[in-house]
């Protein structure tokens, strides 16, 4: 590494000294620091949250994808105006009545705004309708239990029931565990609704984001008919450290990270943020309409979409 590259030479990402001393000032009246700065977990630079937020959460200095929430996705991922969220009302399993489990999911629902892990709907890319279902990590970890396979399972019921494809953003740890075997029941199920989905000769994309694992990863994140991930996302079963102690191996620095699985053939394509949306509508596009596929990519390049 050359000596430069420590040095970030890029004005936009990081303010010159006095503008910094400035927004340090303001912290002490309105503004606290936290909505000021942001540090980046890969490169460990302190980067103003607002360039960050403009670059769609992608540190402007290394690339660093940060975890979006499901509103956020949803936004980047949907025309504008055109997502509709399924109205389901699904009742929440507690089959162990586990201690503190309904008072957690309050506080969950209050701090996130959200129902459960998941959003579903459905929306249009580019024009092109699709289910689409969202997780979101900052629920309760992302992680699976009844109403998320409930939710997602009727979506792709209603992909199939309406010939539609599904392209589904994977973020969980896994299974719930207060839900016991509940959670884990949800693999089969969604993964059968897959099926059929498939029979119908649908598509479903999966869409891997950071951190995919456990039940989810073990299902249908990985049953998608094109697998697309996001840069380093994390991706696998059981934890590294669990496996390193199981086979008494040191593993890969970059083990379960998209690009590691990707030369282990397990995703078909990895895809910056930034061209995400273009990426889905092609294949999207690819599928519906495969006799004109030529003529509307070069359509879509006038038009400014990107390659
Ligand atoms: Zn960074």
């Amino acid at each position: 590494m050359n000596i430069k590259d420590l040095f970030i030479r890029n004005k936009d990402v990081l303010p010159p000294p006095q503008k910094a001393a400035a927004a340090k000032t303001k912290t002490s009246s309105k503004v606290t620091a936290k909505q000021l700065w942001v540090k980046c977990p890969s490169c460990k630079r302190m980067l103003y949250e607002r360039l960050v937020v403009e670059n769609d959460q992608v540190c402007p200095a290394c690339g660093h994808h940060f975890r979006l929430t499901a509103g956020e996705r949803l936004k980047m991922t949907a025309d504008p105006g055109s997502f509709e969220e399924f109205p389901f009302e699904i009742e929440v399993s507690d089959p162990l009545k586990f201690p503190d489990y309904p008072e957690k999911l309050k506080r969950y629902r209050k701090e996130t705004g959200l129902k459960e892990a998941v959003v579903c709907g459905v929306g249009k890319i580019h024009g092109l309708e699709t289910v689409v279902c969202v997780m979101d990590s900052h629920f309760m970890m992302g992680s699976m239990g009844h109403v998320v396979g409930e939710s997602i399972t009727r979506s792709v019921e209603y992909a199939t029931e309406h010939g539609m494809p599904i392209v589904i953003f994977t973020a969980s740890g896994g299974a719930r565990m207060q839900e016991g075997i509940v959670s884990l029941m949800q693999m089969a199920k969604i993964s059968g609704a897959l099926q059929r989905h498939s029979d119908a000769g649908l598509l479903y994309i999966t869409v891997i984001t950071d951190p995919t694992t456990g039940g989810v990863t073990a299902s249908f994140a990985s049953l998608g008919d094109v697998i697309v991930a996001e840069k380093n996302a994390l991706i696998g079963f059981a934890g590294k450290r669990v496996i390193e102690q199981t086979i008494n191996q040191r593993l890969p620095q970059n083990f379960q990270r998209a690009e590691f699985a990707q030369e282990c053939g397990f995703i078909d394509i990895i895809v910056e943020r930034s061209k995400m949306k273009d990426t889905l509508w092609k294949l999207l596009y690819m599928h519906m309409f495969p006799e004109t596929r030529g003529e509307e990519k070069q359509r879509h390049e006038r038009q400014g979409g990107e390659e």
